[in-house]
């Protein structure tokens, strides 16, 4: 779908404390109230974004990250309760079956994502299994995005066994902070910024694709970890989503109320205003032409409903 737009300039219409200087808002609105609406509606959201199709093969996962939304899903559907998505359990006929070429046509640069609903770890029997299964996926000839909180010996290990699979494969690291003891409140048993970092730089310098997912965003700005990461990345690839970093908002709802208390009280109460629209507008107007920086569909959406262009819309 492309939008038919207009342009038209208002003054300052949204200035608040966030913005140190007037500014001139360059806007572009769909035509109707009623395509703004479909556009809306028809914005890929969370991994169809990425890629067409999905694949995991464990239940639970003990990188437990209070905003999951796997794990809200799970919860949803009694599958788990909080306690006990932790208990990771293998599914086998996942892991034993086999696996062809994704036909499914689509914008998507990458066939699968793998995993969406659980990290990869080095323990076994978890390690082997995951391996399994994204030789399988590669092997069929599909591209695959490979989706992390990266601990160092997890990416060491992948970047030897996966070596001759450098071009179908790409890591995406999701990294939504530069202060592991920040990261460390949301992100329980995730690895440290630093051993994050680590891993970037591995990868990277062990020749594999790489990007980086700053979502959900959990600093106050995405600058610094911009300036941190930017540098650690292959080549800029925007078509084929190489050497890009995704940037999008925390998702609360999935945070259980009775853990809302303590250090999570207190970044929630630090992260509300920053995830407001003022706030939001002021980086993203900066790096509205940054060659890197893609948006997920948490700012995409609250661009269109403010009446702010967005870019390369597919839906
Ligand atoms: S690493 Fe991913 S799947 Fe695992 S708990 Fe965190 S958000 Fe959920």
């Amino acid at each position: 779908m492309t939008i038919k737009t207009f342009n038209y300039s208002v003054k300052d219409k949204n200035k608040s404390e966030f913005f140190e200087t007037d500014y001139e808002l360059e806007l572009e609105v769909p035509a109707s109230f009623i395509e703004k609406k479909s556009l809306l509606t028809n914005i890929k959201m969370g991994t169809r974004e990425w890629a067409k199709k999905e694949v995991n093969c464990i239940k639970g996962c003990s990188t437990y990250c209070l905003y999951c939304y796997a794990k809200g899903i799970a919860k949803h559907y009694k599958r788990c309760i909080e306690e006990t998505w932790k208990n990771m359990e293998i599914n086998w006929s996942v892991v034993n079956k086999n696996y062809g070429r994704v036909r499914k046509k689509g914008f998507q640069p990458y066939d699968i994502m793998f995993p969406t609903s659980h990290n990869i770890i080095i323990d076994e029997p978890y390690f082997s299994a995951c391996t399994t299964i994204l030789k399988k996926l590669l092997d069929s000839g599909n591209t695959v995005l490979v989706t992390l909180k990266p601990s160092l010996n997890v990416v060491k290990s992948l970047c030897e066994l996966f070596q001759n699979y450098r071009e179908a494969m790409t890591f995406r690291f999701t990294i939504g902070s530069t202060n592991s003891n920040l990261l460390k409140v949301l992100e329980i048993n995730a690895p440290s910024f630093e051993e994050r970092l680590e891993s970037l730089k591995y990868a990277t310098i062990k020749g594999f694709n790489t990007s980086i997912s700053i979502e959900p965003l959990l600093d106050p700005t995405p600058f610094k970890l911009i300036e941190k990461l930017e540098s650690h990345l292959p080549l800029l690839n925007y078509e084929r989503d190489i050497g890009t970093i995704w940037i999008g908002l925390l998702k609360t709802q999935y945070i259980p109320i009775n853990l809302r208390k303590g250090d999570v009280k207190e970044l929630l109460k630090h992260l509300y205003p920053k995830m407001q629209f003022e706030h939001v507008y002021h980086y993203y107007e900066k790096l509205y032409d940054h060659p890197r920086i893609k948006w997920k569909e948490s700012i995409v959406k609250m661009m269109i409903l403010n009446d702010i262009k967005v870019k390369g819309l597919t839906a």
